[in-house]
């Protein structure tokens, strides 16, 4: 029985790994499970799963629920410290962090350090970090081991391959709800019309990443660090039908592809179990009703979060820190309807040009550009 620990486990990720967890009953064990605030629903995890301990980082929140995990004997920590703490735990061989954003970064060194699997989905910590990151894992011998699907999909195109013989990656992407609308419209986009993604239901913040086409754009900076490619061999293409996850290409111009239906479960699993596979009993890619699979380019004037991730990552240091952190506030802020959608990139540009980016000698610098890149966001776009 491998023993999990699930961070983030009330979001859109964490809900399914645990759906994954529970179809697999005699494979893993949950030890930890945490929360932001949503303590009903980690509750109702706790007694499905009677995880050790749980954590919840907004301390308010848990108060009224301290009795009924008490009665199941279960230790309840609070704040970022109990995040923390709980990510250090060293009885754990799956960390799976499902966090969303920049502060999924400390959880996961923490974990490193006990060179126990990470299985990630939180992009944001290798966007942020993904030099301290895999240095970190090159020393602990922690694995990281992807659960976004385009980097999942990249890994297993990859399995028995040898590194030196890939030429380059492509991403999929579906392009988003807003594909094919005029750019000119753009400025009229509601927040509702952003939330509603065509093939995958996720999160609010990477679903409004996937509308901007700044998901791409992070997920190419994470492929960077996973598989140790410059930009120069990392391609993004749009295909809109979501069911090629992502294709390497050999230095013999063979291709890999890796296919299915738009379920992150698949992944989920694949991360928890590689380099194995499990059966599961899910919905199968039928190619009787499925009529064609289509592509094109991205368009980088349109899309510029793409156009501005290429650009931050060329120039390193703390470029992808800032641009990672002022998309985060840009987001919440469109999200609290203080910005409009085409604002979004307009912003994150603002903080590359106006932000130090410097080059960073540890977690603690980088961590103050982040802050930094918040506060020049808040302080000139929150009204
Ligand atoms: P959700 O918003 O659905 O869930 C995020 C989880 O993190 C929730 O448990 C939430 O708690 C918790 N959380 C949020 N803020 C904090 C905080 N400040 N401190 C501690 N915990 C916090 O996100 P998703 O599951 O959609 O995404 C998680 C990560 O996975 C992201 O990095 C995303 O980019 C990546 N990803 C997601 C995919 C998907 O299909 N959803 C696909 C590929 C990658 P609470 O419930 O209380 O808010
Ligand atoms: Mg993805």
């Amino acid at each position: 029985m491998k023993k999990i620990c699930i961070l983030g486990a009330t979001g859109s990720i964490g809900a399914n790994c645990l759906d994954v967890v529970a179809s697999q009953p005699s494979e893993f064990e949950v030890r930890y499970l945490t929360t932001y605030q949503n303590v009903a629903l980690l509750l109702q995890q706790a007694e499905q799963f009677r995880p050790q301990a749980v954590a919840v980082v907004h301390r308010a929140k848990v108060e009224q629920y301290l009795p009924q995990f008490r009665s199941m004997g279960i230790e309840v920590l609070t704040g970022f410290e109990g995040l923390l703490e709980i990510s250090a735990r060293e009885d754990v061989d799956i960390l799976v962090n499902a966090l969303v954003g920049a502060i999924g970064l400390l959880p996961t060194l923490n974990a490193i350090q006990n060179g126990c699997r990470i299985a990630l989905a939180n992009k944001e910590t290798l966007v942020l970090g993904g030099q301290l990151v895999m240095a970190h894992a090159a020393q602990s011998g922690a694995e990281i081991v992807p659960i976004d699907s385009e980097h999942s999909a990249l890994l297993q195109c990859m399995v028995g391959e040898q590194a030196s013989e890939v030429e380059r990656i492509i991403l999929t992407a579906s392009g988003g709800p807003f594909r094919e609308k005029p750019q000119d419209q753009f400025s009229g986009i509601t927040v509702a019309e952003a939330l509603n993604h065509p093939n995958w239901d996720m999160g609010q913040k990477i679903t409004i990443d996937s509308a901007t086409l700044m998901n791409k754009g992070l997920e190419v900076i994470e492929a960077h660090w996973l598989f140790d490619l410059p930009l120069s061999r990392i391609d993004v293409v749009i295909h809109p039908q979501s069911v090629i996850h992502s294709l390497v290409e050999f230095t013999d111009g063979s291709m890999k592809a890796q296919l299915g239906l738009p379920d992150m479960r698949v992944p989920i699993q694949y991360a928890l179990t590689y380099p194995r596979r499990l059966p599961a009993t899910r919905p199968r890619l039928n190619f009787d009703t499925l009529r064609e699979l289509t592509f094109e380019p991205a368009d980088l004037d349109k899309f510029r979060c793409l156009q501005l991730c290429y650009e931050a990552l060329e120039e390193g240091g703390a470029a992808p820190a800032v641009l990672n952190a002022s998309n985060e506030e840009a987001v919440s802020l469109f999200l609290k309807e203080k910005i409009r959608f085409d604002q979004i990139p307009v912003i994150v540009e603002d903080a590359l040009i106006n932000c130090e980016t410097n080059s960073f000698h540890g977690v603690d610098e980088l961590i103050e550009y982040d802050r930094q890149a918040r506060e020049y966001v808040t302080s000139k776009y929150d009204f």
